[in-house]
């Protein structure tokens, strides 16, 4: 029986204006290459680097969100190795003095989150040449380590994806992993329980996805295991994980710290963070964190976890549901928030998907900025018209909580709601789409489905329930879903009895 000991490194790019030691524009997505590149990030002889307040700032507040230290003094240290998209020969990163120490999340423990700069990228063509894009060279890079506390690959799934998450809600980083924004690496050992001593350590890199996080150390596990069984030693070493295949690959034997040569970066000053940063206003403004929205969520909506977990993991959906939320809870005494929650996450997000819009295009009132003299535009509109603020949606959920529309139409009007941009009420009131309740009407249309279906009905009366369900729905047909299915229902039941 071996027990398993895993560590992560976590890599992700912050979401700065500028690169880390430049002036050039921190932008992820240009397509251009070499575009955002100066003789700094270059590496050009001769050029000195200038620190990035901006991106020093989104550490500190890292550090905070994770209950870490924010050092006093900290400083920036050379890292030398040779790698082709690394212009200068060295990164600079840092080494003694990070600047945050300790700190903890999902139980795991901190060591450290420090800050550095990224390398460029390699494209290799189809004719086997490869060329290299600097826009990425220079864009500040946080790296947070964590102390052996993971157990196993959930835990370090459930670690990396709550990070992501308040990464994203500190605005610190995008941290998608599909484009390289937030990189995984795992330190994976195992002994024999009660061991005194840990394995040897071995280190896997090249994971892109959550997916390949769990499988990665499930399977470096599993490997590990095998050779101690076998009475073989592990190799301490860098594997890279090879998603096509589903295995790590050694590539090679782990080097020391001190092969890296670490030293003081001389074209940089040490930062008095103390000094630099009023640390506690920094602190303060910390915001409202993944666990605290989840807690309150439970508190204030009654929704099932998943639920608020498909919220909580999109801040602006979040908030959409929110406001629409307060919205609802004006309308009526005891606002059917399920409801609202179910046709914010899975009718309105459907039809968001199909028609491909975002978000912030269904609320613009909130999130477009002022159109200039130049847009013609007017607050509140997009060139398309499709919108749905949030008040809208919590008045369709009214009207169905209410019983004025059935559930059917509901999905009707959400779509028409998202083609014009009217409130629901109006909607359903210029396109006659109200549930028919009058029992009167109720009762013709039921007589009618009667005499239509004579074996459906005697099949009722002979004990076949299922029949009913039948009749039901050819009411509902007949009224293109417009009847009141509860009153539909009790009409057809007095009427075969
Ligand atoms: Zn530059
Ligand atoms: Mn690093």
């Amino acid at each position: 029986m071996f027990i398993p000991t895993i560590g992560l490194e976590i890599h992700a790019e912050l979401k700065t204006q500028t690169k880390m030691f430049c002036g050039c524009l921190n932008d992820g997505l240009e397509k251009e290459p070499n575009k955002n590149t100066c003789p700094v990030c270059l590496g050009h002889p001769g050029t000195l680097p200038t620190i990035n307040k901006e991106a020093v700032q989104k550490v500190i507040r890292v550090g905070f969100a994770l209950g870490g230290t924010v050092a006093d003094y900290s400083q920036f240290d050379r890292k030398s190795y040779f790698y082709p998209d690394l212009p200068k020969g060295y990164q600079i990163s840092q080494y003694e003095f990070p600047i945050v120490k300790s700190g903890v999340l999902n139980g795991v423990r901190i060591t450290r989150v420090h800050l550095e700069e990224d390398a460029g990228r390699l494209v290799h063509d189809r004719e086997g040449k490869s060329l290299v894009d600097f826009n990425r060279a220079g864009v500040p890079l946080m790296e947070l380590v964590t102390e052996p506390d993971v157990k196993n690959a959930e835990e370090a799934v459930a670690f990396a994806r709550e990070l992501q998450l308040i990464l994203k809600y500190l605005g610190a980083s995008d941290a998608d992993m599909e484009n390289g924004q937030m990189r995984i690496e795992a330190n994976v050992s195992i002994a024999p329980e009660n061991a005194e001593q840990l394995g040897s350590k071995v280190e896997v890199k090249n994971i892109n996805s959550f997916k390949a996080v769990h499988d990665a150390i499930e399977y470096e596990i599993k490997r590990q295991e095998e050779l101690l069984n076998e009475g073989k030693r592990v190799t301490q070493e860098t594997r890279g994980w090879n998603d096509v295949k589903r295995v790590t690959e050694s590539q090679r034997t782990k080097e020391e710290a001190n092969d890296y040569r670490y030293f003081p970066e001389p074209d940089l000053p040490p930062m008095n963070l103390k000094e630099a940063f009023d640390l506690e206003a920094l602190k303060a403004e910390t915001p409202e964190l993944p666990e605290e929205k989840r807690r309150r969520f439970v508190q204030e909506f009654g929704i099932p976890k998943e639920q608020i977990e498909i919220l909580i993991y999109d801040p602006e959906l979040a908030g959409y549901f929110e406001a629409s939320a307060s919205e609802l809870g004006t309308q009526t005494e005891k606002p059917d928030y399920q409801l609202l929650a179910n046709y914010l996450t899975s009718d309105l997000r459907g039809l968001m998907k199909t028609q491909g819009i975002k978000l912030n295009e269904l609320n613009p009132v909130r999130n477009s900025p002022p159109s200039g003299p130049s847009g013609a535009r007017g607050a509140g509109e997009i060139s398309n018209g499709i919108k749905i603020p949030p008040e809208h949606l919590a008045h369709l959920a009214g009207l169905i909580q209410q019983g004025t529309i059935s559930s059917r139409i509901a999905k009707d009007l959400l779509l028409k709601m998202i083609e014009t941009g009217e409130d629901p009420e109006n909607l359903m009131k210029t396109n006659n789409m109200e549930l028919i309740s009058d029992e009167t009407k109720l009762g013709t249309i039921a007589e009618e489905v009667i005499a239509k279906n004579e074996k459906s009905a005697a099949d009722y009366k002979n004990g076949k329930e299922n029949a009913l369900q039948f009749l039901v729905g050819q009411i509902m047909a007949k009224t293109k879903g417009k009847a009141d299915p509860s009153i539909a229902k009790t009409i057809l039941e007095k009427r075969l009895k």
